[in-house]
């Protein structure tokens, strides 16, 4: 039985599942697309700073393996969404790792790129939680009060054991540290969780979902797009995905995350129903590009991914944040 359920709520009329692009549709009257771009930065888990190798599952490319220039991506998505708004993603590797000064003028320039329709609305920056250096912090909230801004934060899982497994290179502290500086900041937080990696089991996963779902320490005190909230604005599920070129090639031949299409599907409408209806969902898989998929073979049906987890919502009747306790 749903321990949350609302009568009021009109099955077909109110969204099971709080997805990043309805919201932001909402809040900025328009479609809004994110465009991938790569800042050219490396990550201090590859050269030797905190880590050397990488976290075994990051491809060659930093996790960027689609980031790609402005005008290419522009034509691409402006063809598809005439009337569409931007959001610049820097996704690729740590995109805070580099003195403020060279954010500034990195960021910044992307952001005045000559956009045909107007100035994005916004910029996602991706990164690690010990690359916040209180000068990144302080040019964090200056571009956070110039425009629309979320920062993600690869956490992956909540174990540190698993973190120590995948070569993460720093302890759940310091992502727990880093959320309470950037929230109280009024900097909106993205959390990225990987479901599928060695050694968790499903009850595993759904720990590191209520750990990232949970209360912050202080409120976030909202900002000039979103209001208070007591927890991050938004999560993402990634499914693990075995690239051609990571060290899980070669650490773990043979290994296939989840055994079937079914009980991904079925951990990830578990997991949503315990995440609060006000964090709002920016992924729920992962497409790899099928030239570097090795497993699951299955990855790539991502609208079979996602139209089996809506099947299920409503098979059972099911809310994002149902279950939360
Ligand atoms: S996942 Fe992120 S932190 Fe880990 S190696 Fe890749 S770019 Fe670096």
């Amino acid at each position: 039985m749903n321990k949350n359920s609302c009568k009021n709520r009109a099955a077909g009329s109110t969204p099971r599942i709080n997805m990043i692009g309805a919201y932001l549709k909402e809040l900025f009257g328009e479609k809004v697309v994110k465009l991938s771009l790569d800042g050219g930065f490396t990550c201090p888990n590859r050269d030797g700073s905190k880590g050397t190798g990488g976290c075994i599952f990051c491809s060659a490319d930093g996790s960027g393996d689609f980031a790609s220039d402005i005008p290419g991506q522009m034509k691409l998505l402006s063809d598809k969404w005439p009337r569409a708004k931007y959001i610049l993603y820097f996704q690729a590797h740590t995109n805070t790792y580099a003195p403020a000064g060279e954010l500034r003028a990195k960021f910044g320039s992307a952001l005045s790129y000559p956009f045909e329709g107007g100035a994005p609305v916004g910029i996602a920056i991706a990164t690690r939680p010990d690359c916040l250096a209180d000068d990144v912090l302080d040019y964090l909230s200056e571009l956070n009060e110039q425009t629309f801004l979320w920062v993600e934060l690869g956490l992956q899982t909540a174990r540190d054991d698993t973190a120590a497994l995948i070569n993460r290179c720093y302890p759940r502290a310091v992502y727990e540290d880093a959320v309470a500086k950037l929230t109280a900041r009024g900097i909106p937080v993205v959390t990225h969780l990987i479901f599928g990696l060695p050694g968790e089991s499903k009850e595993d996963m759904l720990d590191s979902v209520r750990y990232a779902a949970q209360p912050l320490r202080e409120p976030f005190p909202g900002n000039r797009y979103l209001p208070a909230s007591k927890h991050i604005f938004g999560l993402k599920f990634h499914l693990l995905n075995i690239i051609k070129g990571s060290r899980m090639e070669n650490l773990y031949p043979g290994y296939v995350p989840f055994d079937s299409i079914e009980s991904y599907i079925e951990l990830v409408t578990d997991a949503l129903r315990i995440v609060p209806p006000d964090i709002t969902m920016h992924r729920l898989t992962a497409d790899a590009a099928r030239s570097l998929l090795i497993a699951p073979e299955w990855s790539y049906r991502k609208r079979t991914i996602l139209n089996g987890i809506e099947a299920r919502m409503r098979a059972l009747d099911a809310f994002q944040g149902d279950m939360y306790e």
